[in-house]
């Protein structure tokens, strides 16, 4: 199995899931149909699924378009149950935790609300790969639309859990401002100084910064390090009275970064 990017909008990513031997792919929030149809066609793969992580047009805007233009009736198209009328074409709605197969892979989905009321990540276990949409980024974690910090930080722990190999492939490409950000409230995190540095020279040579991996985020990610007393310490100095509750410094770290 192959995971191929696909530039969509202006700093979002589509992913191909692409299962060589039998040329299929699953495409991942396709938000403009042409690119992610010539990026399979380039690859020599015909798309068999669409797996959707949440309703924003970003992440589900191209899927009529995918639809017609694919013009096959056996699509299958994957989203949360529970948001499955602001989810385009949908045809296989999931709960938490189901399984399901697609381009010959098995995959299991994780509810994870908060950035929406109806998110899913999309994780293969066998190959170490997992989907985050906007809820898991590098670096950081998606807006708080649609819950509560508590809601988000127990869906960014569910996907913290997952084994410390795993791939990370999210939906944007915010990895830059989300470590200069991650920067200011822990400058002494030498993992994540590393990583900066690391990150500039990727994003130079016009490359991706992701897959990111579930180990480097717990070493470098501020939402995931709610336990870092230098974290706790540099938000203490802009919300005085902050407690130690994991919940209220993850909340004080996305009110910051709100308005970063
Ligand atoms: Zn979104």
């Amino acid at each position: 199995m192959r995971v191929l990017h696909v530039d969509q909008l202006f700093d979002n990513y589509a992913y191909l899931l692409i299962d060589e031997a039998a040329a299929v792919a699953a495409a991942v929030d396709v938000a403009e149909a042409d690119s992610v149809l010539a990026a399979a066609s380039e690859a020599g793969v015909s798309i068999k699924a669409l797996l959707c992580t949440h309703h924003h047009f970003d992440h589900v805007g191209g899927n009529e378009a995918l639809i017609g233009l694919l013009g096959d009736p056996g699509l299958e198209v994957f989203g949360y149950a529970g948001d499955a009328a602001r989810i385009p074409g949908i045809t296989h709605p999931l709960a938490d935790g189901e399984s399901f197969e697609i381009a010959g892979l098995r995959g299991c989905s994780i509810f994870i609300p908060a950035h929406t009321s109806g998110h899913l990540a999309y994780y293969f276990e066998s190959q170490g790969v997992v989907f985050t949409g906007d809820t898991l980024f590098a670096g950081g974690c998606g807006r708080v639309f649609e819950g509560d910090a508590a809601q988000m930080k127990a869906s960014l722990d569910r996907l913290a859990a997952l084994p410390d190999s795993t791939k990370v492939y999210c939906g944007h490409e915010y990895t830059q401002q989300n470590l200069d950000f991650a920067l200011s409230v822990e400058p002494g995190n030498q993992a994540l100084q590393e990583r900066v540095r690391a990150v500039a020279e990727l994003r130079e040579a016009g490359k991706p910064t992701l897959p990111t991996t579930i180990a480097l985020e717990k070493q470098t990610n501020p939402f995931l390090r709610c336990n870092s007393e230098e974290l706790r310490a540099s938000l203490a100095k802009r919300f005085p009275g902050l407690s130690d509750d994991p919940v209220e410094i993850f909340a004080a770290a996305r009110r910051l970064k709100d308005d970063f």
